[in-house]
Formats: C-alpha cells, structure tokens, sequence
C-alpha cells in the first residue's frame, strides 16, 4: 500500500499589496509557531520550546497542549457546523432516464416502468433499468458520464484503488458510493470513482485533507460493491481504524471525542472537513484514525 499524500508546505499569506519578505517569513514563522488555542497563555508569542513534544497540527495551524487543541477543534467544529456545505457547479443535467432514451439505449415503455418502480420503492433510476433488464450496468456508467460530463473509470479491471485504501473511511464511501481510485503523484491529482452521483462535498473534503487536486470519475455499482466487500473481508492495514459516531448534540461533545482519539493515535496532525451528511475528521500520528460524525 502506498503512503497518503504529505501535506505541502504552507503556501505565502495572500495579500493584496507585495510585503516585505522579512514580515512574510515572520508571520510564516508565527503561523507555524503560535499556539492556535483560543485561551492558551502563549498565544503571543512564541511557544516554550518544552512543550514541543505534544504540539499537534490542526488544519494548517498548531496546538501546543491537548487542552488547547480541544478547545481550537471546537470552535472550528462550531464554524463547520454552521456553515453551507461546499456544492459543485449548479449544471441542467438531463434526467438520466430521458438522456438514456434520446440515445435509443432504452424504450419509452421501460423508462416507465423503472420510474413506477423507483416511486413505489425508492432507490435510482439507473439501478431500476438494470435490475429490469432493460440495459447494462456499462450503459448506465455511459450514460452518468454524459450526464456529468466525466470519464469511465474500468474499476472492475484495475486494482489501482489498493493503493488509496484507507484513505477514506468505509462510512462515507457507502454513504456517499465512492471510491478514491488512484493518486498521480506527479501532478498531485487523487481520481475519485462515484456510480451515480458526483458528491462535490466529499471531492473537497478529500483534496482539503490531502492537500491535492480531485477529479471526479464514474464507475459501475457493481464493481463498487465488489471492491468495498473486499475492504470489509481484508481491512487495509493495522495501522487504519476509524469509528462512526451517530446522533452528536455539538462541537463540544465531539471535541471532546476527537480529543480521546487524538491521545490514542497519538496524534501529529488533525485534519477535518464536512463531507455530505458527515462531519470527517483524519487523525494522524503513531496510527491513522477516521473519525465521522452523522450530522443530518
Ligand atoms: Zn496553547
């Protein structure tokens, strides 16, 4: 298995007029350096060299005790609670089942009777012309691809996806049926398979905790199914775990959560960010932990 992506440097403050390169070096200094803990005593200035053994990273800032790390997560848990979920371009996609029948690839008599089934039952559209036997699950694939205007990855015939494994926690690819696919390093870009939906959330909670580009591509159901049947049969690796939290009251209640794992793993660095109806957060230290929390 290949390692996750290493965060990058810290990029320059962005600024409208040029400063100074020595003020710019200082405040990289200070960013990196200063205690992001909202009541620490440090916070001016330069944290005691003594306590460099139990910093932890949080986003891009540091923490220089758990104390402060606790309540740092906790105001920016608040701020991601209340914020809008990040959203894709607002595209006119074509209803699938009408873009499938523009291309002769299903008959009108068929397009009804998935749609009565999907009233009746629920599920997608797709899975119902499928299941139907009113075409292949490739045609489906092809036709989300039009729809979203993205390329066919062939999951069933790669196993490319290994190298991402444990990337991701298993509670939002199911959730969200998706799948890290694989990482160009060169151009630091992670390609992520979905069946029939691009969530642009988890697309940018994944480049936000990677620090890397995302690209979206689509992938069949079924052999998304057979690649999350192999993770839970063959987990990725000792050192990945992650825990699935339902029904939280707050920021405060999952800070402090976060904080117990973070002493578990012995955490270096923290990362989260909202992905569809989950609250992700990636502790990395001595292990990798995933936490999610349900919010909706
Ligand atoms: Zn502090």
């Amino acid at each position: 298995m290949t390692r996750a992506p290493m965060p990058l440097p810290l990029p320059g403050a962005p600024g409208s007029e040029p400063t100074p390169r020595s003020t710019l070096a200082w405040q990289a200094l200070r960013q990196r350096w200063v205690c992001m803990g909202p009541r620490c005593q440090e916070r001016n200035g330069l944290r005691a060299l003594w306590k460099l053994p139990s910093r932890i990273q949080l986003q891009q800032g540091w923490c220089c005790s758990p104390d402060c790390f606790q309540a740092a997560f906790e105001r920016l848990a608040t701020q991601f609670l209340r914020s809008e979920r990040p959203r894709g371009p607002r595209a006119h996609r074509i209803p699938l089942g009408l873009l499938l029948l523009s291309r002769g690839s299903i008959e009108q008599t068929q397009l009804r009777r998935a749609l009565e089934a999907r009233q009746t039952e629920g599920g997608r559209i797709g899975e119902w012309l499928v299941r139907q036997g009113a075409v292949s699950e490739d045609t489906i694939a092809a036709g989300v691809g039009l729809q979203w205007a993205r390329p066919i990855y062939p999951l069933a015939q790669s196993q490319g996806w290994r190298q991402c494994q444990g990337w991701a926690p298993r509670a939002l690819l199911e959730t969200m049926r998706m799948l890290p696919l694989h990482l160009a390093a060169a151009q630091r870009r992670l390609y992520v398979g979905f069946t029939q939906t691009v969530e642009y959330s988890a697309l940018a909670a994944l480049a936000a905790i990677y620090e890397c580009a995302t690209e979206a591509c689509i992938v069949t159901d079924s052999a998304l199914d057979a690649v999350l049947e192999q993770m839970r049969a063959a987990p990725a690796d000792g050192a990945v775990q992650e825990a699935d939290f339902e029904k939280m009251s707050g920021a405060v209640e999952i800070a402090g959560i976060v904080r117990q794992y973070a002493r578990y793993a012995e955490a270096r660095q923290i990362r989260m960010a909202p992905a569809g109806p989950f609250l992700w957060v990636r502790i990395r230290g001595e292990r990798v932990v995933h936490l999610t929390f349900r919010l909706r």
